[in-house]
């Protein structure tokens, strides 16, 4: 009786039976502590309980652990580098929105690629209108072979430059 009276003394019962005593078919050996039947002690217990608790870590928003270097999902976050994974939206680390980061770095691809995709074109443009000019304005000097050269490339970038127009104008149709 006296190891039992031991045991049961660390149990708090927070529904204590009407009477006070063991209900007869308590089947896990649950009795009254020093507090049951006291809903004020029971609830300074408690209090006691929570005040004793070892607070819950903060866990970061998306939970999953970080994925190991190696494993084909991972990938460095651009703004902690530290490896996250591949198809979430947020880095696991600092939060920081891959999906929109990677939008933001192929428009600036594409920004880029515009750029020098413009910059040859025009200069193609300049090239031609010098080889046409040049075989207009020195007909007799140029010897005829660099005139041929001349006129192929002038209607080569010309060819080219219609041909690229066309495409673009079909792809914006789509
Ligand atoms: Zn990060």
């Amino acid at each position: 009786m006296t190891e039992q009276d031991g045991k049961d003394s660390k149990v708090i019962r927070l529904f204590p039976a009407k009477d006070g005593s063991r209900p007869a078919d308590s089947p896990d050996g649950e009795t009254v502590g020093s507090g049951a039947g006291n809903p004020e002690a029971v609830r300074q217990t408690i209090v006691g309980l929570l005040g004793d608790a070892e607070p819950i870590p903060e866990s970061p928003p998306e939970g999953p652990a970080a994925p190991e270097p190696g494993h084909r999902n991972a990938v460095l976050c651009p703004q902690c580098d530290q490896y996250t994974w591949r198809m979430t939206q947020h880095c696991i680390h600092c939060g920081a929105d891959l999906a929109a980061y990677a939008e933001e770095r192929i428009y600036r691809r594409r920004r880029r690629w515009a750029i020098a995709g413009w910059s040859i074109l025009v200069g193609s443009w300049f090239v031609a209108a010098g080889c046409f000019y040049a075989y207009n304005h020195y007909y007799r000097v140029l010897p005829p072979k660099v005139r041929g050269v001349m006129m192929l490339t002038a209607l080569g970038i010309v060819g080219v430059n219609l041909f690229l127009g066309w495409i673009t104008s079909a792809d914006s149709r789509r």
